[in-house]
């Protein structure tokens, strides 16, 4: 059976990057029936933050990408890692290095007049027992470095990439995988090293991951080998790239989920988004979708090789999709915490008021928080005229049109949709008016504005709390 994961570091709040890996790994575990493990890689303690680490579980949560098994935390799995270092070094295939820092600076150093590529030149490979006693005599602390031979070859084949080859001697030579300590005990184990020992010991089988960490496969297969275990199936996802083509990072601004549901976009959006970053679904599979109806139709042979382009247009469509298929009341669960962050006031529980207004405003919404600016008008006793709206006031029979209308308000004990057809009916045709005046004053008046949501249920939605008069006098 399958069983994929995913192994946040919590150095930051959830990046799109690691929700989309989220995403195909959830895929790909729903295409399969298999198993989708969550694992918090929190062993660098200076740079991990529980705040971090809630925000990844909270992330992952609203996004819909629930996992059957964890989270995992590395620091609770110290003891595990312990022992397997332990046993490569009976194993001989790690050894204890003393070198210090300064003497690793002046190997670099030599590399570099030299014209070589950084690398350690394995200088403790081969120490005797005699010497290791006199470095640590010294006082010297060791770190444990595993053994990669120069003229290895590891070859995969990639679920995305197809068959990929390194060379032993193109990996930076005998690689650290615990820290620095001193006497018989072993620093803190680091990252390619416990990330090998998690994926056995929770027996993943697919790993699926960004392309940025291409270069730890090689290394993690050779641990794999050495710890006498099965190599897992390798697939490495394109990057997301920013407008320009670079790999999307901090710099790009918003990266982090939180960042996108503040702003405004839906969980059942995003994902669909994040799916169609990197991935194609077959012909005749509209773009719209759920992951569950997507899980189906899933599979590494779509997934594209070339970096995935971030396109806002095509996020703020996708969003604009589920918004304006939502039912009111569940939009408007979702617009009142953007009203009541503005500030706005209103009565919270008058339901119908506020879902007629969603329902109004909804179709012209492409993200949650636009519902602010477009509905301020609503919220507040008096609103500013934008110049066009001045403009539109200042065209002969705006005045007569307004006047006609606020005084043929009066007639009706109740304004409805029908009622107020009526009612402008009426007051074109009595004033001599032409009709589109008539409503182009009328939003101008009503809303500050000259373009924005229906007109007669903007009205409508004034009029119930008595704030359509006071409008039409102030435009006058
Ligand atoms: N902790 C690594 C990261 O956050 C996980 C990489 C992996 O999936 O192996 O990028």
């Amino acid at each position: 059976p399958v069983r994929v994961r995913i192994a946040p570091s919590p150095t930051g709040n959830l990046h799109i990057g690691t929700a989309r890996t989220a995403v195909f790994n959830w895929l790909y575990a729903h295409h399969t029936s298999g198993t989708f493990v969550l694992r918090i890689e929190d062993t660098d303690q200076e740079r991990s933050r529980p705040e971090y680490t809630q925000n990844i579980l909270d992330g992952l949560t609203w996004l819909g990408l629930t996992w059957d098994e964890g989270p995992f935390y590395q620091t609770q799995r110290l003891d595990l890692y312990q022992q397997k270092v332990q046993a490569l070094l009976d194993k001989g295939l790690v050894y204890r290095a003393y070198d210090t820092p300064e003497e690793l600076d002046a190997m670099r150093e030599a590399q570099k007049v030299k014209g070589e590529a950084p690398r350690y030149d394995n200088r403790h490979r081969h120490l005797t027992p005699e010497q290791r006693a006199a470095y640590a005599a010294e006082g010297r602390s060791s770190v444990i470095r595993f053994i990669i031979e120069d003229d290895r070859e590891i070859v995969w084949n990639d679920l995305v990439r197809g068959n990929v080859s390194w060379k032993g001697r193109d990996l930076g030579g005998d690689m650290v995988i615990a820290r620095a300590a001193s006497g018989a005990d072993f620093g803190q184990p680091l990252y390619n090293f416990v990330v090998v020992v998690d994926d056995l010991d929770m027996n993943i089988t697919h790993i699926i991951r960004g392309e940025d960490h291409i270069g730890n496969t090689p290394k993690q297969i050779l641990l794999y080998e050495a710890l006498g275990a099965e190599i897992p199936t390798f697939g490495h996802t394109p990057l997301i790239l920013n407008e320009a083509g670079a790999k999307l990072s901090k710099r790009d601004g918003v990266t982090s989920i939180s960042d996108f549901q503040r702003m405004g976009y839906v969980p059942e959006a995003l994902v669909n988004y994040m799916t169609l970053l990197g991935w194609s679904p077959p012909e005749g599979m509209t773009e719209i979708f759920t992951l569950e109806s997507a899980a189906p139709n899933f599979g590494f042979e779509r997934v594209n090789k070339a970096g995935a382009k971030f396109d806002w247009d095509k996020l703020n469509w996708i969003n604009s999709q589920y918004l304006h298929a939502m039912p009111a009341d569940k939009l408007t669960d979702l617009l009142i915490p953007y009203w009541q962050a503005a500030g706005f006031e209103a009565d919270w529980t008058d339901r119908p008021w506020l879902e007629r207004l969603s329902a109004v405003i909804g179709p012209s919404l492409a993200r949650l928080d636009e519902a602010v600016p477009m509905s301020e008008y609503l919220f507040k006793a008096s609103v500013g005229f934008t110049e066009e709206a001045i403009a539109q006031l200042k065209q002969d029979g705006s005045t007569t049109a307004i006047q006609a209308v606020s005084s043929a308000i009066a007639d009706y004990q109740t304004l409805t949709e029908t009622t107020v057809q009526e009612l402008l009916k009426k007051v074109v045709k009595e004033q001599n008016l032409k009709k589109g005046l008539v409503m182009r004053t009328l939003r101008a008046a009503l809303t500050g504005a000259i373009h924005g949501p229906d007109l007669v249920q903007s009205w409508l939605l004034l009029h119930q709390h008595g704030l359509d008069q006071p409008r039409l006098q102030d435009a006058l």
